[in-house]
């Protein structure tokens, strides 16, 4: 049960966003963790200002036409929700994926804010995307999308207004794509409006790398509270994009072993430790599948019917969805002994799911403080871009770790100071809530 203050709020959030269901499962999650912070700081409740944080500052919906290589006119639907702006300009990726709609994107913006909100830096928050497919696409085909998708984005973008990044289905080459649009409309070299761009044009180090090893820098640090570490664990990670490959590349530096990754075809174990080159290889430079993994490393299998989540392991990184692990899925991570779970995407376990571990006991860090290394090094990305500077891969990574133990530091005195200890969920909502909500009553009623 919700707070009885929060009852009403969260009922608001239903009647108003109808079908919208990711979105009331964020707002939901957030709201559970308020009732602690209103019953001691009732101000916290006043002026509507749980309800302002719940309505985006503007929602942009447009259409993107283009021309596939037959000739054919396709058109997609292109979001962007600027949903809170009280800590700075309007911050969070674009995901291009066909079961994108504005519930998508809603619920990705409201977490941002919280996550960008709980990485100490000026970034208020965003989100966007289209239902576009990328998959089967030539490099022809992903341009012209990028580029008519930017053709409208970019009245609404700026680097002191709005600064978007990839996300699922948007990498560099896509980032690259809608830079040169916006560059050529805009005619201004303005290289802080998009971050995660190329080393040669504007880029900084480690942002490629920076939401995989910030998950893990988060998660080390979790395990350090209980006199543990990575060293001989064995690890799952799900999806096998950007954000899981560069979990598993820190996960065996740090001497984990990951035996088992994904894609939405299915899963694949490698119980002698997957081998990253060779997955890179596939996924970064053939743009295969995990299937393809299994074809060509004897030690391996590929499952395509099955959940990853039932290959017995120490730690679980889910990297690849929303409701990706279910409360099915918890129960056997719990049951085969898990002792640390870590969402490198953002909302993969479903409330069910997450309840279950916490009750049991095990570590679990959720994706908006666990994920927030890729936002933090985009900031960082503004920051050289702003001073024309640009700073090496060790000291932009020394950074990224001093930020993500800062994360993990303030979620888990947070969960402290209000009365559930290791409870890095309620840490890291009123962490985030605190620091948004403080500027939005500074900013008055706007
Ligand atoms: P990528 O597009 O690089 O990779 C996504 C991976 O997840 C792929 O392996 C993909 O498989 C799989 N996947 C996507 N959708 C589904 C689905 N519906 N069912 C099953 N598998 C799916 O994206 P990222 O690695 O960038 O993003 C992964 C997660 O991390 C997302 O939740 C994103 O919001 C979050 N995140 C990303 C950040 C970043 O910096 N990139 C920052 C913070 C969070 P397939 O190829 O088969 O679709």
């Amino acid at each position: 049960m919700l707070d009885e203050k929060l009852q009403p709020i969260f009922d608001d959030v239903l009647r108003r966003n109808p079908g919208e269901d990711e979105f009331h499962q964020a707002v939901r999650e957030v709201l559970d963790s308020l009732g602690a912070v209103v019953a001691k700081h009732p101000h916290y409740a006043e002026d509507a200002l749980i309800e302002r944080i719940c309505e985006p500052e503007r929602q942009i919906i447009f259409r993107v036409p283009w021309v596939d290589d037959k000739g054919q006119v396709q058109i997609n639907r292109g979001f962007r929700v600027q949903f809170n702006s009280a800590l700075g300009p309007f911050k969070g990726g674009l995901r291009f994926h066909p079961t994108v709609y504005l519930g998508t994107i809603k619920f990705l913006g409201f977490e941002q804010t919280f996550k960008n909100a709980l990485t100490g830096m000026p970034i208020g928050g965003g989100k966007g995307g289209a239902d576009f497919d990328p998959k089967g696409r030539s490099s022809g085909e992903i341009m012209r999308f990028c580029q008519s998708f930017m053709t409208e984005l970019c009245r609404h973008l700026g680097e002191y207004t709005d600064v978007p990044a990839g996300d699922i289905g948007v990498g560099q080459r896509e980032i690259g794509y809608m830079f040169g649009q916006y560059k050529r409309i805009a005619n201004r070299y303005e290289s802080g409006v998009l971050t995660g761009k190329g080393l040669a044009w504007g880029g900084s180090q480690v942002r490629t790398e920076a939401t995989g090893y910030g998950a893990v820098y988060f998660v080390e640090r979790m395990l350090r509270t209980r006199n543990h570490n990575f060293d001989g664990k064995k690890v799952i990670v799900s999806g096998s994009g950007n954000v899981a490959i560069y979990t598993m590349e820190k996960i065996m530096e740090l001497g984990g072993k990951v035996i088992a990754c994904s894609d939405s075809n299915g899963y694949v174990v490698d119980e002698s430790g997957i081998d990253l080159a060779l997955l890179k290889e596939i996924k970064e430079k053939k743009r295969g599948r995990v299937s393809d993994y299994a074809k060509a490393r004897r030690s391996s299998h590929f499952v395509s019917n099955g959940r990853i989540w039932d290959v017995p392991a120490d730690v679980a990184m889910p990297s690849a969805t929303q409701n990706e692990l279910n409360g099915q899925d918890a129960r056997t991570l719990v049951k085969n002994r898990i002792v640390a779970v870590g969402e490198g995407a953002n909302m993969p376990c479903t409330p069910e799911a997450v309840k279950i571990f916490l009750d049991a006991g095990v570590m679990f860090g959720p994706g908006k403080a666990t994920n927030a290394g890729g936002v933090a090094t985009s900031a960082l990305e503004m920051q050289q871009n702003a001073s024309r500077d640009s700073w090496t891969f060790e000291a932009t990574e020394a950074r990224l770790a001093t930020i993500m133990h800062g994360i993990h530091d303030r979620c888990a005195e947070m969960a402290d100071t209000y009365g559930s200890p290791g409870n890095y969920v309620l840490g890291a909502n009123v962490a985030g809530f605190i620091r948004v909500a403080e500027a939005m009553r500074a900013l008055g009623i706007v």
